[in-house]
């Protein structure tokens, strides 16, 4: 149901208020909503969204090249799913290692996350040499606002209220009491039960630092609110060339039969498996192959007759019978949690005086160290079975090099999971340490990044979090 105006339904019974209407708040709404349960989404967008969202979203970065903070997120129904690229693939066991909740506990939710998600491909994650490992990735088409706008609109249970942006929390005791919140020119404050905060990887944390700086005894002093941010690190890190019959035959070889992937119709990648990361002491890595059918002019050619000439006769004529494929190797980076990475808050304001975000963040050595060892394997391969060859930018080799390394389109951490609060802000259950009635979800709970897209994960932490809600009396 559409809320227009706040007044008529400030006295109903909400079970839960949601701040946020992206795949969070939203994955969230529906799994409620099966149990008969009420809850009121609050989106500060609208439909679409218009050109006063920069003005809230924009926010300083200091460190490291990062993308304009106003461009990576969208303010408007169904969040940044409408302009995400849909990819998906769940973490690992490795990557929750230090998670108070472990693989199996989010596994329970893949079925209902993929239907959510309408991903129809199965994923896999197989070993593909000694030290990698070789992952799918399975594509969603789903934007949540146009995937869900009509149903919500029916929905008995959940009501939705846009252009409404939540302010900040009230509350005392270890209890959140109301929310402020502001819709057509007027403040509102709004009762529930429960209150879950789905704003996204940095609002989470920009919004309790706010709440936490109007009323300084709501949250406990020590919860490390915004603290070990995270981004995956996303760039190109090589090129190369690789005959494709070898390819398949070392594929074949290999346990790896029957994968569409092999048919070099699609992105695929690769990263390392616990021994080489464990023994080399590095973060794990994505390598992403994109394949093109080779065109013989190409530079890449050139250069391959310069420094490989007995290799490139060899593929001569595989390259005239267009055998051959030219790849673009990428990476996307699992980042170390680090304190001295942070969200916190600027001394500019938002239009509605909130302050905007200030960002710590910088790239570490290990995270090149990382790609060029996993990337360096994978041209071991390559060479050992003649497949292709590759070659990596010089930039891993030598970090006084200009290149294009910037923080990618993911916000992890700030608000993340753990027993202890001096070292975390929610509990297993994404309930904020010592306050009764109060949970955060997003990417911002991520204790470890992983190298994997997040959505997927943040669907089935939202289907979880739903789930504990109905059984959970305060
Ligand atoms: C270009 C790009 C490509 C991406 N590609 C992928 C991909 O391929 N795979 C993947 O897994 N992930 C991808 N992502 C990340 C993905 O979009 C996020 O993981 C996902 O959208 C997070 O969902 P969320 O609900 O936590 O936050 P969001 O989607 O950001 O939603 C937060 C919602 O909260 C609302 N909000 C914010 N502040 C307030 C307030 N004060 N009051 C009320 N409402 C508020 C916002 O308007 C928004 O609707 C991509 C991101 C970008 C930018």
């Amino acid at each position: 149901m559409i809320v227009n105006n706040l007044s008529e339904i400030i006295n109903n019974d909400f079970y839960v208020i949601i701040i946020g209407s992206g795949p969070a708040g939203i994955s969230t709404a529906l799994e409620l909503e099966k149990n008969n349960i009420k809850s009121l989404i609050l989106e500060a967008g609208g439909k679409e969204t218009d050109s006063d969202s920069s003005l809230f979203l924009k926010g300083e970065v200091v460190g490291g090249e990062y993308p304009d903070l106003s461009s990576t997120r969208l303010r408007q129904f169904g969040g940044t799913s409408g302009h995400w690229g849909g990819n998906c693939n769940p973490m690992i066991k490795e990557d929750l290692v230090s998670w108070p909740i472990s693989l199996s506990d989010l596994d329970e939710y893949s079925s209902q996350a993929m239907k959510i998600l309408n991903l129809r491909e199965d994923f896999f994650n197989e070993k593909f040499s000694k030290n990698l490992n070789l992952y799918n990735l399975v594509w969603s088409n789903v934007r949540f606002g146009e995937k869900y706008f009509q149903h919500i609109q029916k929905s008995k249970y959940i009501f939705l209220s846009l252009n409404t942006t939540f302010l900040n929390f009230n509350g005392q005791d270890k209890k959140i009491n109301s929310i402020t919140c502001f819709k057509n020119n007027n403040f509102y404050q709004l009762k529930s039960k429960f209150y879950i905060l789905c704003c996204g990887g940095i609002e989470n944390s920009r919004l309790m630092l706010w709440s936490k700086e109007k009323n300084k005894s709501l949250f406990n002093d020590n919860l490390p609110i915004g603290k070990y941010y995270m981004n995956h690190p996303a760039y190109s890190i090589g090129e190369g060339v690789m005959v494709h019959e070898k390819y398949v035959s070392y594929f074949s070889k290999n346990t790896i039969k029957n994968k569409p992937l092999i048919t070099c119709k699609n992105e695929i990648y690769f990263s390392a498996n616990k021994e080489f990361l464990t023994k080399n002491n590095i973060l794990n890595s994505g390598i992403y192959l994109n394949f093109k059918v080779a065109w013989k002019y190409n530079s890449i050619f050139k250069q391959l007759r310069c420094v490989a000439p007995k290799y490139f006769k060899n593929i001569y004529e595989n390259l005239k019978a267009q055998k051959v494929y030219e790849i673009n190797i990428e990476t996307m980076q699992e980042q170390k949690p680090d304190k001295d990475n942070y969200i916190n808050l600027s001394s500019d304001f938002d239009p509605l005086n909130t302050p905007l975000s200030k960002i710590f963040w910088k790239r570490s050595l290990s995270e090149i160290k990382s790609a060029r060892l996993i990337a360096e394997e994978l041209g071991k391969i390559f060479v050992d079975e003649d497949i292709g060859r590759i070659a990596l930018n010089k930039h891993l080799y030598n970090d006084s090099e200009e290149y294009g390394y910037s923080a990618g389109n993911h916000q992890l951490g700030g608000t993340r999971i753990g027993s202890y609060e001096n070292d975390s802000v929610v509990d297993k259950n994404l309930k904020v340490h010592n306050i009764e009635n109060l949970f955060v979800n997003g990417s911002s709970v991520f204790r470890t990044g992983g190298h994997c897209h997040p959505t997927y994960t943040i669907v089935k932490l939202s289907l979880r979090l739903a789930n504990y809600l109905k059984n959970y009396r305060i």
